[in-house]
């Protein structure tokens, strides 16, 4: 049986992350964002601004915490580890 879905296609939501994470956990990330694209409340400023970076990496672009919860939701853990860049 010939699988025709196993073109090579490197962008997607998310190419603009470039060689960075592993393509499999862009890949993991492209699939998911096209199903959970939005946006989420920030746990310290309490804005919608929480966008996912990563599996599992959230980022606020409003008060510009950056924290590890849930991979598909910031809120599928109870408690979220700030990352210090
Ligand atoms: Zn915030």
């Amino acid at each position: 049986m010939i699988d025709m879905s196993k073109r090579i296609v490197k962008a997607g939501t998310s190419g603009r992350y470039g060689a960075r994470y592993g393509v499999v956990i862009r890949n993991r990330v492209k699939n998911i964002e096209a199903q959970q694209y939005s946006k989420h409340e920030c746990p310290t400023c309490r804005h919608k601004s929480v966008k996912r970076v990563s599996a599992g990496i959230w980022n606020c672009s409003h008060c510009g915490y950056k924290f590890a919860a849930g991979a598909y939701s910031p809120k599928h853990k109870k408690g979220t580890v700030q990352i210090m860049e």
